[in-house]
């Protein structure tokens, strides 16, 4: 008998017909003998809702109560799978994350999981019950209710595998598999059959959200193998595992995008050490992540520091720079909304020269002005206007030839 750990995604359990649905896919591989674990998330939309309602209350909502908000999204769906089982004659049971052993840190909003406590799952599992559990949620040591994310079921199940020793996650969705760019956007773009952890991590950074990163971070730490694949077919899903050796395709493997990028500058900072550290260190500290970062070179001792954020973070992220600013007499503080970044990822391109090179060009013939640019060992990313994203994006896959396999690729 073996363990398999499956996690549905919001669309997979929509509705009353979708979760009977998902419920006859548990019941046949049960049936087949094997333990199921089974990772649900919020029915449809119903996280996006419930935030929309908080910041109908309140314009900054508290993030231990808009956790314990959240939480419910995935109460409702794990026990209405539990129940369809029940209805199909499988003893199951569902588990919140507390009851699962999930156990966090205190960030709420964006809590790391520091460790899996399994005991209860594994008892359930042994009275040969289907185990389902609430993704996206985590207790603290204070028993404090925490979210991983938007996302973040993926990493729950990548975890509890880990925790269980399953060796593999099955990750099910409403796409049937990872492709070289989102396919709702690029209607040409070609399903991989395998992709390293290496590659869909930086995919998964820069905004492919068919993957949570960390869920894909994990995967890759405890060698777990993750499948992603339709709950809606039965076609063979994409393998996101370690033993794809990229270095042959020389190729681009993947693009995401990503529609929702703010911009800071900070103008006319005293050019002096430390200004940096000051100013980043503020927005750890209320735990907003920075991405791209650029410092113009000084002008009479002054220069301007700018850097993006997730354009949900702007409102938070505002306030705290203009204190920083005040503080190192910077000049002022300007917020640019409206932005988005476009990403190519490839280890082929670690060993390559001339990617940089096609993908500026390729932006420019098709019109695209790019407004910051950054780069990692295997990436390079654009900011341009959000209005250019999805045109870049087309424009980037037919450039670089993503719609055919490179040779030696499958
Ligand atoms: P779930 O609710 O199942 O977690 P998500 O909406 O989080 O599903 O992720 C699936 C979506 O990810 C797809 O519907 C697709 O639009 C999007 N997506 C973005 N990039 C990719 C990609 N490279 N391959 C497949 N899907 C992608
Ligand atoms: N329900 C959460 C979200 O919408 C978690 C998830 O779906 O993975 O972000
Ligand atoms: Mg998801």
């Amino acid at each position: 008998m073996s363990l398999i750990v499956q996690k549905y995604g919001g669309t997979s359990v929509a509705d009353a017909e979708r979760i009977r649905s998902v419920a006859a896919r548990i019941a046949a591989r049960h049936r087949a003998g094997d333990q199921l674990l089974v990772v649900v998330s919020a029915m449809g939309d119903t996280t996006d809702r419930l935030q929309a309602l908080a910041r109908e209350i309140s314009e900054h909502p508290e993030a231990r109560e808009l956790d314990l908000l959240f939480s419910t999204g995935e109460t409702v769906s794990m026990t209405l799978l539990a129940m369809a089982l029940h209805a199909l004659d499988v003893e199951a049971v569902s588990l919140s994350g507390a009851q699962a052993g999930l156990r966090t840190d205190t960030t709420h909003g964006q809590a790391r999981i520091v460790k899996v406590a399994p005991e209860r799952i594994q008892q359930e599992l042994e009275r040969g019950r289907v185990v389902i559990v609430a993704g996206f949620q985590g207790i603290t040591e204070e028993l404090d209710v925490t979210t991983l994310g938007r996302g973040g079921s993926d990493t729950t199940a990548v975890a509890l595998a880990a925790g269980l020793g399953a060796g593999r996650c099955e990750i099910y969705t409403d796409v049937d598999g990872v492709y070289t760019a989102d396919p709702r956007v690029e209607p040409k773009a070609r399903k991989l059959r395998d992709i390293s952890y290496e590659e869909m991590l930086e995919l998964a950074a820069v905004g492919a959200k068919v993957l949570h990163p960390r869920a894909v971070e994990l995967g890759a730490v405890y060698g777990i193998e993750i499948v992603v694949a339709s709950s809606f077919t039965e076609e063979p899903g994409t393998l996101i595992h370690g033993g794809v050796t990229m270095e042959q395709f020389n190729k681009v493997r993947g693009i995401a995008h990503d529609l929702d990028v703010a911009k800071v500058t900070v103008r006319a900072v005293p050019d002096q050490p430390g200004i940096a550290a000051t100013i980043f260190e503020a927005l750890a500290e209320h735990q907003i992540s920075v991405d791209t970062i650029v410092q113009n070179a000084s002008v009479e001792r002054l220069t301007d520091v700018t850097f993006t954020v997730a354009g949900d973070d702007l409102r938070k992220a505002t306030p705290i720079v203009e204190q920083v600013a005040k503080k190192i007499r910077a000049a002022e503080v300007v917020a640019e909304e409206g932005l988005g970044k476009i990403s190519i990822v490839g280890t082929g391109m670690q060993t390559a020269p001339g990617y940089a090179a096609r993908m500026f060009r390729a932006l420019s013939d098709a019109g695209i002005n790019i407004d910051m640019i950054s780069t990692g060992e295997i990436r390079i990313t654009c900011i341009v206007h959000r209005s250019d994203v999805e045109d870049a994006l087309r424009t980037l896959h037919k450039t670089f030839e993503l719609e055919k396999a490179a040779a030696g690729e499958l």
